[in-house]
């Protein structure tokens, strides 16, 4: 163990002193990947030496999702303290499935689920668990609005027609899990959206009881805090007086921004969170935990209980079920993804998280306002949000962002909204000063500068 640790060492410590130099890794087309690197299985052995050879070469060539040249999506940077705890998850390796498995570890998950739970403003009913990833605490946030809907559907099967109701631009994991759930991509009713691309609450209600009087049976709304492509938050409070009136589960998907939470600036932008029936967050978005570190707690912790707990005496042998975490799990064996953000939280206090989170629209307020205020660019995203939706000189985005990668300049991601395509900055990693803001626009620039010719043959990057 003691050599690994000391090969970890040396890579990762020249790993970081490239990535000063070298912030994006030299992009390696997909087709080339398995004859520049020795990606091979055979039956014999390596050496130490060729092994440490092409780990490190493997490891130096990966995207560089820390640095200041990664703007791509959604996640980004490294915090020393969160990734200690992850280093230490993986040595002790606890799986979080019971106390006599997990012990100490238990009690740091319960910590970070009850403190999120008593920010919301929720009893001591209320509960939550970790699960791998945003698309899988939606998922469990529709089963349990499945089996709140209908007592029969796990033991006899679905028995009638369901419909959930998500707005247009809510992450693609809503279809998704509709299929899982055995509801069926057919009965998501897709929620109109503003300008801003927030749903519009009266037109939810017109659909609810059309579909009622149709036969249908709804059984819930999600809604979105922070949506992927524009940032936007959904209205809670509007939505959750028709979701009240008409029994329906009321998740809030806040994967991406939802950590507004934990600031006194922005929580206003899930003002009645305390309304909702479930909702979740991602660590590893907006707190810069490693991936993946994906929460939801639930109001009502008998809701967890119904749609997850199995008795299995070959595995809850001791304690109380409490601290058996297995009984509110989606999974069997879990990995301990609490630690990181536990160790976080710890060291830099609330009032840290709130920083982090804080910077982060501090940040795209200097982006939103260079691009405001440069003519050659056009924004088309809103205040309040982390993503910055510009394009440059009605240059097609697809081009600029295709080109960036493939020249291993920058990395960052371009999206839609209604009929246009822009390029979409994130101002996620909060490692970044307001200067890496600016140096990101400079490096774009530049590249078009010099790039003209490249930028003749635009239109093949054009949206088909
Ligand atoms: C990222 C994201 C998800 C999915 O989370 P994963 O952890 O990537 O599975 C779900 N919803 C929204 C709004 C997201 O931004």
């Amino acid at each position: 163990m003691k050599n690994a640790l000391d090969l970890f060492q040396r890579i990762t410590h020249d790993l970081l002193n490239d990535e000063k130099v070298n912030p994006v890794a030299k992009h390696i087309p997909s087709s080339e990947l398995f004859d520049t690197i020795d990606l091979s299985l055979k039956k014999d052995p390596l050496s130490e030496a060729e092994f440490e050879k092409v780990v490190k070469e493997l490891v130096f060539a990966a995207p560089r999702t820390a640095t200041k040249g990664f703007f791509n999506q959604l996640f980004g940077g490294r915090n020393d303290k969160a990734i200690l705890g992850e280093l230490l998850a993986v040595m002790l390796n606890n799986s979080m499935y019971t106390y006599k498995a997990a012990g100490g570890m238990i009690g740091v998950e319960k910590v970070i689920l009850r403190t999120i739970c008593n920010m919301i403003g929720w009893d001591e009913n209320s509960d939550g668990t970790l699960a791998p990833g945003g698309s899988m605490t939606n998922f469990m946030s529709m089963l349990m609005a499945r089996d709140h809907a209908s007592a029969k559907v796990i033991q006899e099967g679905m028995q009638q027609r369901m419909l959930v109701y998500t707005s247009k631009v809510s992450h693609y994991s809503i279809p998704k899990n509709a299929t899982f759930c055995g509801i069926g991509r057919k009965n998501v009713r897709y929620i109109p959206t503003d300008s801003e691309g927030r749903v519009v609450a009266a037109q939810l209600a017109q659909m609810v009881e059309q579909d009622i009087a149709n036969g249908g049976l709804p059984v819930m709304v999600n809604l979105t805090a922070g949506t992927t492509v524009l940032g936007s938050f959904d209205p809670i409070r509007p939505v959750s007086d028709i979701c009240k009136k008409h029994n329906l589960w009321l998740h809030v998907d806040g994967a991406y921004c939802g950590s507004v939470i934990f600031s006194k600036k922005y929580t206003h932008l899930i003002d009645g969170i305390e309304l909702v029936d479930s909702f979740s967050v991602n660590a590893h978005k907006m707190l810069g935990t490693p991936l993946s570190c994906s929460i939801i707690v639930v109001k009502d912790k008998k809701q967890l209980y119904n749609s997850f707990s199995n008795d299995a005496s070959y595995l809850y042998q001791t304690d109380h079920d409490g601290f058996n975490l297995g009984k509110t799990s989606l999974q069997c064996g879990r990995r301990n993804d609490a630690l990181k953000f536990w160790t976080l939280w710890k060291s830099v206090g609330t009032s840290g998280l709130e920083k982090i989170v804080d910077h982060q629209f501090a940040l795209a307020d200097t982006a939103r306002e260079y691009v405001r205020n440069n003519k050659d660019y056009t924004l088309y995203s809103y205040d309040d949000t982390i993503a910055i939706c510009f394009n440059y000189k009605g240059i097609p985005a697809r081009a600029i962002c295709t080109l960036l990668y493939e020249q291993s300049e920058l990395l960052v991601g371009y999206g839609s909204f209604n009929e246009d395509e822009f390029i979409r900055l994130i101002t996620i990693n909060a490692q970044n000063d307001h200067q890496d803001i600016l140096n990101f626009f400079k490096t774009l620039e530049q590249f078009v500068a010099d790039n003209a010719a490249l930028f003749e043959g635009a239109d093949l990057y054009k949206s088909t």
